[in-house]
C-alpha cells in the first residue's frame, strides 16, 4: 500500500471544506483513521460526523466505503460532497447508474462510495471491493448493528465478515445515539478495540430544555409559539396531527407547513426547501423529518408528544440551534403517551422487552424529574455534568417536592374499589366526596374511600395520576378508564415512596383546565 506522505488534513479542511479548524473530537477521530486504527465515534447530531470520514477519504489513497441505512440521507450527503468538489456516488436500488459507478470505483475515480448494508454484504459487492483500493470503511448510524439500540437492522450484522476480509482497512463506526450497552455491543459486533471509542461532548449549552404536562386543545402550542420567534419544528405523534396542528398555527397568521412520510416526494422536497429558506416558518412533522437537513438556525423544537427514547429526544432536539445561538426545546407530554407506550410493550418480542421497558422508564424519570434536565440527559450519555445548568425549566424554577405516597395509596385504592374502569374525573369525585347520579347509582358514595381526600390535596390528584401512570402504577383501560398497573403493589404495600412536584398555583386554582 502506498500511503501519501504526510497528507495535511488541515490543508484539506481549509481548501476543500472552507473551515478554519476542526471541532471537538473531529481531529482525534481523523487522526486514528489516518493511522489505520479502528474506531467508534460517538458524537451528537450536528457535531460534524461526516467530516470525520470525508477528510481521511481525501487524505488516504483509495475510496472510502460509507455504509448508510437511508438512501435519502446518502443522496443528501453526495450532493453536499459534490458541491465541495468531492467525488462521491452511491450504489443503491434507487440509482440507475450503478454499472458506471462500479466502473469509476474500479478506476480509482471516487473519493466516497455510499452503499446500503444489505448490498455491502453481497458476494458481488465483495468481488468489486477486491478490485479497487479502499481508504476506509465508514459505518454510519452504527447503533443499527445492536439489538440494544433503538433501531436494530439485521443487515448490519452481515457486515463483519466483509470488514474482516479487509482487516487492514481502518473501520470507523459513527453514531449519535448509543447508551452504554449499545456502545459495548457496537465495539464487539464490528471488531473495534475498547480504546478505539471516542466520545464527543454531548452538551448543547445553547439549548434550553423545558418539559411540561400537555393540556388538551391547541392553546398550549399557540401560547408557546407566540413567544418563540424564528423558524422551528413541532414534532407531532401522527400524520393527521401534523396536518391539524399546522392548520391551527396557520390560522394564527404564522407561516406553517407539515411533513410526513405519507406525502409524495415532490411535496416533501418543496416544503423542506421552504423551511430551510425561511426564518419564521413552523414545520409540523412526524419524526420522518429532520434527518440530513442542514438548517443551522432552527430556533426551537417542540415535541407535542412523548419521543420514543431519551436518545431520540436528544437527537430531535439537537436539530435546534446548530449555529450556537440560543434555542429552545419544549416537550409536552400526556399521560396517554405513557399508557399507550406501556400497552404497546405487550406486543414487543420477549428478548427486547427489558430494553424497551428501560427506555420508557428513563423517559418517565426525565419528564417527572424535579432537577436539572440537562444533567439527566448528559448522565444518560455517560457524562458527569454539574448538578445544575441554569438553562432549563427546573434550574430556573426549582419545583417544590411533596411526598404523595399516602395520597397515592388513596388514589390506587379508589381506582381498585370503584372497579378499575372509571376515568380520573369519577375517581376524583369519589375521593373528594362529591356525589352525583352516577356515583349514587353505583353505590360509590358508600365506599370507604368516599371523601377521604381533603380539598387542599384535591388539586394534586390529577398530576399524581399522571405520575403514577408514567411509572406503571396506574394504567389505562381500553375505554380510557384507570386500572392498577403492574407497579401498583409496591406503593400499596408502602415499599415505594411517591414524590412529585407540587402543582403550580395556577393548576391549583383551575382544576378544570387540565385536560388529561
Ligand atoms: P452530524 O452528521 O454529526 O449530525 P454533519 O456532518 O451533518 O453532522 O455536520 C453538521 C454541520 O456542521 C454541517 O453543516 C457541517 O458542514 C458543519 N461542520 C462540520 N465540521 C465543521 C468544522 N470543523 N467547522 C465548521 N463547520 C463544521
Ligand atoms: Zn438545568
Amino acid at each position: 500500500m502506498n500511503v501519501v506522505a504526510n497528507p495535511d488534513i488541515h490543508e484539506i479542511l481549509r481548501r476543500t471544506f472552507g473551515f478554519p479548524g476542526f471541532r471537538g473530537q473531529q481531529e482525534a477521530v481523523i487522526g486514528r483513521v489516518m493511522r489505520g486504527q479502528h474506531s467508534l465515534a460517538l458524537m451528537p447530531t450536528g457535531a460534524g460526523k461526516s467530516l470525520c470520514y470525508q477528510v481521511p477519504a481525501l487524505a488516504r489513497n483509495g475510496t472510502a466505503i460509507v455504509i448508510s441505512p437511508l438512501i435519502a440521507l446518502m443522496h443528501d450527503q453526495i450532493r453536499s460532497a459534490g458541491a465541495a468538489g468531492i467525488r462521491a456516488a452511491s450504489m443503491t436500488s434507487a440509482d440507475t447508474d450503478n454499472a458506471a459507478t462500479a466502473h469509476a470505483f474500479r478506476n480509482g475515480e471516487l473519493d466516497l462510495l455510499y452503499v446500503a448494508p444489505e448490498r455491502a454484504s453481497t458476494p458481488g459487492f465483495q468481488a468489486l471491493l477486491e478490485r479497487a483500493e479502499i481508504a476506509l470503511f465508514a459505518i454510519d448510524e452504527a447503533h443499527c448493528v445492536s439489538e440494544w439500540g433503538h433501531d436494530f437492522r439485521p443487515d448490519y450484522r452481515m457486515l463483519r465478515p466483509v470488514l474482516d476480509r479487509f482487516a487492514h482497512v481502518p473501520r470507523l463506526a459513527l453514531t449519535a445515539t448509543a447508551d452504554p450497552a449499545t456502545r459495548a455491543d457496537i465495539l464487539r459486533q464490528l471488531g473495534i478495540p475498547e480504546d478505539g471509542m471516542i466520545i464527543a461532548g454531548f452538551d448543547r449549552p445553547n439549548i434550553r430544555y423545558a418539559i411540561t404536562p400537555r393540556q388538551s386543545g391547541p392553546r398550549q402550542i399557540a401560547d408557546l409559539l407566540a413567544r418563540l420567534p424564528g423558524a422551528g419544528i413541532v414534532y407531532a405523534p401522527s400524520r393527521k396531527a401534523t396536518e391539524d396542528i399546522a392548520a391551527q398555527i396557520a390560522r394564527t397568521g404564522r407561516e406553517a407547513g407539515f411533513y410526513h412520510a405519507g406525502l409524495d416526494p415532490e411535496r416533501r422536497a418543496a416544503v423542506q426547501a421552504q423551511f430551510v429558506r425561511s426564518e419564521s416558518m413552523v414545520m409540523v412533522a412526524t419524526i420522518a423529518f429532520g434527518m440530513g437537513i442542514d438548517k443551522p438556525d432552527v430556533r426551537f423544537v417542540i415535541h407535542a408528544g412523548l419521543p420514543k427514547s431519551i436518545e431520540a429526544y436528544y437527537q430531535e432536539t439537537g436539530r435546534a440551534g446548530r449555529d450556537g445561538d440560543p434555542a429552545e426545546a419544549h416537550l409536552l407530554w400526556g399521560v396517554s403517551d405513557f399508557s399507550r407506550a406501556r400497552q404497546w410493550l405487550g406486543d414487543v418480542e420477549p428478548e427486547r422487552l427489558a430494553g424497551e421497558q428501560a427506555r420508557l422508564n428513563s423517559l418517565a424519570a426525565l419528564v417527572e424529574a424535579p432537577d436539572c434536565r440537562r444533567a439527566i440527559l448528559l448522565r444518560h450519555f455517560g457524562e458527569h455534568p454539574p448538578a445544575q445548568c441554569g438553562n432549563c425549566d427546573n434550574c430556573e424554577n426549582p419545583p417544590t417536592m411533596i411526598d404523595a405516597s399516602e395520597l397515592a395509596r388513596k388514589l390506587l385504592s379508589a381506582v381498585y374499589r370503584t372497579g378499575q374502569s372509571f376515568g380520573i374525573g369519577h375517581v376524583e369525585k369519589v375521593l373528594t366526596g362529591q356525589s352525583d347520579e352516577r356515583i349514587t347509582a353505583r353505590g360509590h358514595d358508600r365506599l370507604s374511600v368516599f371523601g377521604i381526600v381533603t380539598p387542599q390535596d384535591a388539586p394534586v390528584l390529577r398530576p399524581l395520576a399522571r405520575t403514577l401512570t408514567a411509572r406503571g402504577m396506574l394504567a389505562a383501560t381500553e375505554h380510557g378508564g384507570l386500572m392498577l398497573g403492574p407497579q401498583a403493589r409496591s406503593v400499596l404495600k408502602g415499599e415505594e415512596a411517591v414524590t412529585l412536584a407540587e402543582p403550580p398555583p395556577k393548576a391549583r386554582r383551575s382544576r378544570k383546565s387540565r385536560g388529561e
